[in-house]
Parts: structure tokens; sequence; C-alpha cells
């Protein structure tokens, strides 16, 4: 909230108000019944008391905790995106902000990111028009266990060290209603903000009619120089914007532009290798990137050697939905790692193999980024709320036979890529696990319909025709 212009506000508000009393109680004070005076004395008495009221209320009202931003004007970011950025010390006293979503918004993105990044942000509350509750967090920053989650449209937890962002909206069952909304949350110890923002995203065109492009920033963070050159002059412009485009363009979606950008010595013996469970690490890493980053309306994607845990790593992770337009942002980027595939001839993976799967991964990683959960989880008993994506429930799958290799499943109380099948989702790109017999990878419709209304997809400039 812009507190100087709610200031200003006010005031006029007051002056206005005086002036018409004055102008009701000459006229009124003309008439020469007695009668008449001692009504219109009293009644004079009554308006002053009255306008010294309605001055107080009006004049004290910008004083008190508020996240109204009624009063703040949009700035305009993109010629389809506006901001509002709320005032950061009344956001975290009264713990929530409020804005006022117009019937040409599309969707808003809502951000929350704490001046400390060890910090967590949780989001708790979604309020929309009509005091509609569509999403409760029922617990606390300040808790190990957040939870539990009340909506019709996710079961997502909105937190995370340094900052959480929300995304509308989820499913097409429920488009953006134009109105006034409400966002609750919550930040540990009450941890100051850095930044709070809602960024809104229009169209003039129906946007299910517009082709939307999404631009990716990579960063690089590789030990092996000849593996680097290759990427730059081949690999991302051929392999992997194929791969992104064969995904996208049945839904009218495409790829825009790919920016490579090359971690320095001193970043890669610090970032090639990244343990999962290292925040300040990944916080660092992604710092690095955003600092160097020319343009911010794109997908960041830091690419390393190996993503390690404990466990085994994985092939890559993101925020469930990240912050935008922040080249501060503790978790604005995106993560994969490259050994995750690699050409193995036993395996049956050669190099174009290889390129497909780590392109998937980078718009599996996006899909997260820009609010996607996936479809089914390993665990087999919670999925997505989109209806048009398949559902593998561990009651039907787990211990099937094999779909591809005819063999039995093994019944361990998760659900595989072959016992899914591709009528279980195993071809679907935010499939949690993906492997290549189920490649090309898709989009269903409708998580399609979610990406498209995301800020990081925009529209055609006339620098995208050559
Ligand atoms: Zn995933």
């Amino acid at each position: 909230m812009d507190q100087g212009r709610t200031d200003v506000y006010g005031s006029l508000l007051c002056v206005a108000v005086q002036r018409s009393g004055n102008v009701t109680l000459a006229s009124q004070l003309s008439r020469s019944d007695a009668q008449a005076v001692v009504f219109y004395a009293s009644c004079r008495w009554l308006l002053w008391c009255l306008l010294g009221l309605v001055c107080a209320v009006v004049l004290t009202k910008p004083f008190a905790p508020t996240s109204d931003t009624s009063t703040v004007q949009r700035e305009r970011v993109a010629s389809d995106l506006e901001r509002v950025r709320f005032d950061q010390d009344v956001a975290v006293q009264s713990g929530f902000v409020e804005f006022e979503v117009r019937p040409t918004d599309v969707s808003v993105h809502v951000q929350f990111s704490a001046l400390d990044p060890r910090a967590y942000v949780l989001i708790t509350g979604i309020q929309g028009p009509d005091d509609e509750w569509i999403y409760r967090n029922g617990g606390s920053a300040d808790d190990d266990e957040e939870g539990p989650v009340t909506s019709a449209f996710t079961d997502s937890i909105y937190g995370q060290y340094g900052d959480a962002a929300v995304f509308m909206p989820m499913v097409p069952l429920q488009p953006l209603k134009p109105g006034r909304y409400r966002v609750l949350f919550d930040t540990q110890a009450d941890a100051r903000l850095r930044n709070s923002a809602a960024l809104f995203k229009s169209s003039e065109r129906p946007i299910d009619e517009s082709l939307q492009l999404l631009d990716i920033n990579l960063w690089v963070a590789h030990t092996d120089a000849a593996w680097l050159e290759e990427l730059a002059d081949q690999r991302l412009d051929g392999a992997y914007r194929q791969t992104l485009e064969g995904i996208l363009q049945p839904h009218d979606l495409t790829v825009g532009e790919l920016s490579l950008y090359r971690a320095s010595n001193e970043q890669i013996a610090e970032f090639a290798l990244i343990d999962e469970y290292d925040d300040a690490q990944i916080q660092s890493a992604c710092r690095a990137m955003l600092s160097g980053v020319e343009n911010e309306r794109a997908l960041n994607v830091v690419m390393v050697e190996t993503l390690y845990a404990d466990e085994g790593g994985s092939a890559g992770f993101s925020s469930v939905p990240g912050p935008l337009f922040d080249t501060s942002a503790a978790n604005g980027c995106v993560f994969m790692g490259e050994t995750a595939y690699i050409t193995d001839a036993a395996e049956g993976l050669d190099q174009a193999m290889v390129d497909e799967l780590h392109a998937v991964t980078m718009l599996h990683e996006g899909g997260h980024f820009m609010s996607l959960e996936h479809p089914s989880e390993s665990d087999g008993r919670s999925f997505d709320y989109l209806s048009d994506t398949p559902e593998c429930d561990i009651q039907s799958h787990d211990g099937r036979i094999d779909e591809w290799t005819g063999e039995q499943g093994e019944i361990d109380g998760e659900i595989s890529d072959y016992e899914c099948g591709t009528a279980g989702g195993a071809d679907n790109v935010l499939f949690y696990s993906g492997v290549i017999e189920y490649a090309p990878f898709k989009l269903s419709r409708q998580q399609a319909w979610v990406l498209r209304r995301h800020p990081l997809f925009r529209p055609r400039t006339p620098a995208d025709s050559h």
C-alpha cells in the first residue's frame, strides 16, 4: 500500500464533505420561521457533529493497519501485466493483503518474500468475492507441521523458506472471478518482508485464442567444458527446443527466447554439485543466476552437474509455484541435474533420448513453478485437481503387470511408470517420475489452460517473427 497516496486521498474527501455541509446550512438558515430556526439550529449542531465524526474516521483510517490497496495504482510491467506492491510492514502487521480483480484479468499471482531468506513464509488462506474461502491452511509459519489444507482446488502447501507464492486460477473449474480478494499469510517469528506484490495478467483477445510464448533462461554450472560447448552450439536451440515445442504447440503455446548463461569457474566449483536439502546452497545458486539475467520475464533454470541427496537425488525440483520478477527471490529458479540422465547402451539410452529427458525435466519443473501439481503422487493416494489428467491410484495399480515389459510389478506401496502406463498418465509431462519409453510426453488441455494464464507465458511480439 502506498501510505502517502492514501493520506492525500483521505484529506481531500474530508474537505469535500465540509463544503457541501456549509452550503446546506446557509440555505436552510435564510428561512424566517422561528420554529424552523430552532429546528435548523439543532440540525446544524447535529450536522457539525456528524461532520466531525466523518472527518475523524476518514483522517484516522489511513493510520490503522490495513492492506487495502483500492487507492493504489497498478503499475504496468508489460503490455499484458500489471502489478500492485503492498506496504511490507502493514502486510505483516495485518497478516493479509487485499486487492481487486478486474473483469479483464485472467489470472493473479501473489508473492511474499521475507527479508531474512531463512524465515519460513506460509500462505494461510485465500478469500474470494462474497467472502468465499478458496483455500485455507490451518498451520502457521512457526509450526513444523503445516496444514491441514482445505480447498476444493488444490491440496498444495504454499510455503517455503524465504518466499511463498500462490497463483489463481488453479483449475478451469474455477476461472478467476472479478471482485475483491484477500490473501492471508504468516511469516516465521513475524519476520519482516522484503517484497510482497500481486501480479495481474490480462488479455485483450480471449486468452484461449491467443498464442502464448515462454522464454527460458538457462544458467549452467558444469565442470565439463566440452559438454557445455555442445549445449551452447546445438543442443539448446536444437533438441531441447524441438522437444519443448512438440509438447507445447498442440495447445497453441510455444517457446520464445532460449538464453544460455555460463557460471563462472568459481560458481562452478561452488554449485556443480548441489545438495537437495541444503536450502542455503540452493538459494545462493539461484541468486547467482538471477543477478546476471537480462530477461526478467522468463523461466529461470539452474542446470548443474548433479543434484544429490542421501537417498540418491533427483532429476529436478521447483517451488510450487515460484516467485516472479524479483532478482533477489530465494526460490526464483527451478533446478535440474545433468547426470540424472546419461547415455547408457545397456539401458538403451542414447544422446537423443537423454536430450529429450532433460528438456522434459525443464518443462516438468517449469510446470511446477507455474503451479501445476503431479497428476498422481508416488503414493497413488493424492492427485491434482484437473479433471482431464489420469489418476493412477495405488489400489488398482500397485503390483500390476508391467505394461511395457510384461512382468509383474512389485507391490511396494508406490506406483511406477510401468504400473500406471499411458492410461495412468505415465506419458504426462507432470508425471512424478518419467521414463523415455513413454515419450513423447504430453500436457493435458487443462494443464495448458493453466499455463497460458501464467505471467511467464507472454503474447507474441514483432521480435518473435524472425
Ligand atoms: Zn515433479
